[in-house]
């Protein structure tokens, strides 16, 4: 396909998805390619915000836990982000951060593998997968008192270390460094023969590709709420159980270890003894964030509006542009694909290693398009980072991202003390 600049003017026109970048307050003069780090605001959401600190809060006061619907946002929000991945509405909640929410989904996981036989100890891990998975398994074989490891192994041979000693199978769907995409329903599928559960983080892909908790059986699974769900910076994630293992863990009377009062079955009766709630509020611990839920679902509410399936549909289109447009005009330039080639096996982001990313990616967000950088194992070249949210990026965007690249590598702009110097946040 050799595009030029018209004709990916010519693709927006024709792009059913098109209006919806109206739904977003985009600020002008830039290429916004890291929605899938912080997806951008929507409109709605200032004066939504707006009206809940003034009238709800300010106004309302301690009423609005009832009157406003403060107390059913969690579950309000978790059943509308349910719709996106194939769950059922009693089956998701909104709680915590996505590191918080592993730690419960683990924890409920191995108490339910409780009874498997003693070699049944691993907790299989892909070994690139996001820091915090992987640090949050960790802190778990310490919590269950060495009763399981942790083993990590290259992500395109976990089928073959799932066996009858895995209790749980723990992996992102989509991976945060190169958007290759694990087959869930598979991977589920491997994982029950063998007697394992699995708990997928779902950060990468829920508001980008469609999801099938429900068809794959998934076990558990947890989730992010600020990036393409659009929920603002630190939003509350999202925590899943199929409700079998709610049923389970009712009937064996278990709750997950972070048993707050609001999971409780009746958190104002005040009892002295923790008795969890039938549902999935058994994996609410504490008061809820009603101020950053009612961004979050505003956030929501613009992935609703659109759909996954077209919205999956755009998302292939786009990176399938950006990686042969990168082919055509970057070629010589230094940038190696990071990214699988064929669109079934990548989730919405688009990948290259490149000697020097850093400042390149700073002299690319100079020049108005905004990626991130990631740092690479062991000394191999860093990561330019693309993420491409079909409900706002434009196709002529991703022709004008692509021109921005060839002229930074080609005239070596990048190359300036000023996007040397490194940043808290990349
Ligand atoms: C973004 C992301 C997280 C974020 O975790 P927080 O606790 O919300 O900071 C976790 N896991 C994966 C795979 C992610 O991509």
């Amino acid at each position: 396909m050799a595009l030029d600049r018209a004709g990916c003017l010519g693709l927006d026109l024709r792009d059913p998805l098109a209006d919806h970048r109206r739904a977003f307050a985009l600020p002008e003069g830039v290429v916004y390619l890291d929605g899938n780090s912080l997806g951008p605001l929507p409109a709605a959401t200032a004066a939504r915000l707006r009206q809940v600190v003034e009238r709800e809060w300010g106004h309302g006061l301690i009423g609005s836990w009832s009157d406003a619907g403060w107390i059913d946002a969690a579950r309000r929000v978790g059943a509308k982000i349910a719709r996106l991945i194939g769950a059922a509405e009693d089956e998701v909640i909104c709680a915590d951060s996505t590191s918080v929410n592993l730690f419960k989904a683990l924890a409920a996981a191995l108490r339910l593998q409780h009874n498997a036989a003693p070699g049944c100890d691993v907790i299989l891990s892909e070994r690139g997968n996001f820091p915090t998975d992987l640090y949050i398994a960790q802190a778990i074989t310490e919590v269950f008192g060495g009763r399981y490891r942790l083993l990590t192994v290259p992500g395109d041979e976990i089928a073959y270390h799932i066996d009858d000693g895995t209790a749980v199978v723990l992996l992102t769907h989509v991976d945060y460094r190169s958007g290759r995409m694990h087959d869930l329903a598979d991977l589920t599928h491997r994982a029950h023969l063998a007697g394992a559960l699995t708990v997928w983080d779902l950060s990468h892909s829920t508001g980008a590709v469609p999801v099938d908790l429900a068809g794959a059986r998934a076990d558990f699974a947890v989730g992010c709420g600020y990036k393409y769900l659009n929920g603002g910076p630190g939003a509350p994630a999202f925590v899943y159980a199929a409700r079998r293992h709610l049923q389970a863990m009712q009937a064996d009377r278990f709750a997950q270890p972070l048993a707050g009062w609001l999971g409780h079955r009746a958190p104002f009766d005040f009892a002295a003894e923790y008795e969890p709630a039938d549902g999935i509020e058994r994996f609410a611990a504490g008061t809820p964030p009603v101020i950053a839920l009612a961004a979050l679902e505003c956030g929501v509410d613009t992935v609703l509006a659109a759909g996954v399936e077209p919205l999956r549909a755009k998302s292939v289109q786009l990176t399938q542009l950006f990686i042969d447009l990168v082919e055509q005009r970057c070629a010589g330039l230094g940038l190696e694909l990071a990214t699988p080639r064929e669109a079934a096996l990548r989730g919405s982001q688009v990948c290259y290693a490149r000697e020097d990313a850093w400042p390149v990616m700073q002299a690319l967000i100079a020049r108005g398009v905004t990626g991130d950088y990631r740092s690479a194992d062991g000394g191999a070249p860093g990561i330019l980072r693309f993420g491409f949210a079909p409900l706002y990026v434009r196709f002529v965007d991703v022709w004008d991202a692509v021109e921005a690249l060839r002229e930074v590598l080609a005239g070596g702009a990048w190359d300036q003390p000023r996007f040397m110097a490194r940043r808290a946040v990349t």
